[in-house]
């Protein structure tokens, strides 16, 4: 296939994908039940059921240890949840099963109504549209934040091919509105390696919302940060909130405070208390297994 077309192709698929995203939600609880006017086509991520990600009775062991036991979850579109929990409760297995790292042993796992993640591997998990940030951050320390950010568009899914690759005005646009959002407008030709601990942990951010993911996992995003970078963190996953599923696991409570919708409290593997949290943390469970008192 010729450069042009693949061009045009990838342009097409990333005007329809951006259709998809801003289309509103279709909740059939709220009486709807069309999808979008058109039939669902398998493969296709499908929110008519007012759900982005599913998980029901999800298990894994390691050496038969239980890390995650029984597991369910229902989290809607663009919706911000944020996952507390002991070390060890399995908050990181979880994100490794989301994102097909890890297989759990028995339990579903969906994208939507339709799309089985189970059947997935990971690179095209990540290419559906999951993106996750893991604890350290992995940037390439060598190149400039705009390289960073323009790798971060090359590596994404086959149909643009680096070999004949040139940001378009669209791209461009985007890259831009990412630096803003990580706040890192500033700092575009400032190399990598020489940003702050927490500048690096938001051009990583930004790498991944250049792939315009649906669903974000983070792993704790605010360890190691100052104070003030974690207020901006906070005001940063605000913004997202809405345009992104966003699934924050932190031990940071007055970082939790500042975002938190839903709260989910994860225990040896299994969901023990979830709501506001002033509701989960006034729980005598919660408490006990890890806020104290
Ligand atoms: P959290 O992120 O909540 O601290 P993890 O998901 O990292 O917890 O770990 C849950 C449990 O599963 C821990 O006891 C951990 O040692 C164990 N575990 C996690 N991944 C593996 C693995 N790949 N092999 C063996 N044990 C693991
Ligand atoms: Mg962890």
């Amino acid at each position: 296939m010729n450069p042009e077309l693949m061009q045009s192709g990838a342009k097409r698929l990333a005007t329809y994908q951006q259709k998809i995203a801003q289309s509103p939600v279709v909740n059939t609880a709220s009486g709807g039940s069309m999808s979008l006017g058109r039939p669902h086509q398998s493969g296709e991520l499908d929110l008519v059921h007012g759900r982005i990600l599913y998980l029901e009775d999800v298990s894994v062991s390691f050496d038969g240890f239980k890390a995650i036991n029984k597991l369910s979850l229902d989290i809607a579109p663009g919706e911000l949840r944020c996952v507390i929990g002991p070390n060890g409760a399995g908050k990181t297995t979880m994100m490794d099963i989301i994102t097909g790292k890890t297989r759990p042993d028995e339990g579903i796992v969906y994208f939507g109504s339709t799309i089985n993640l189970l059947r997935h591997t990971e690179p095209e998990i990540a290419a559906m549209g999951i993106g996750r940030k893991f604890q350290k951050p992995t940037v390439f320390e060598k190149l400039s934040v705009f390289e960073n950010l323009e790798l971060a568009l090359k590596t994404h899914k086959d149909v643009r091919s680096s070999l004949f690759f040139r940001l378009d005005s669209e791209q461009s646009d985007r890259l831009d509105e990412v630096l803003h959002i990580i706040k890192l407008t500033g700092h575009v030709h400032q190399t990598a390696g020489n940003l702050s601990h927490g500048q690096k942990q938001w051009l990583e951010i930004g790498m991944l919302l250049m792939q315009e993911p649906r669903v974000l996992l983070l792993d704790e995003p605010v360890a190691g940060m100052t104070d003030e970078e974690t207020e901006r963190t906070a005001e940063l996953l605000l913004q997202l909130k809405g345009k992104h599923c966003l699934i924050v696991v932190e031990h940071d409570m007055k970082f939790i405070e500042a975002i938190s919708d839903t709260v989910t409290v994860l225990c040896d593997g299994a969901v023990l208390a979830q709501g506001p949290l002033a509701k989960v943390a006034a729980d005598e469970r919660v408490i006990e297994s890890y806020l104290g008192r």
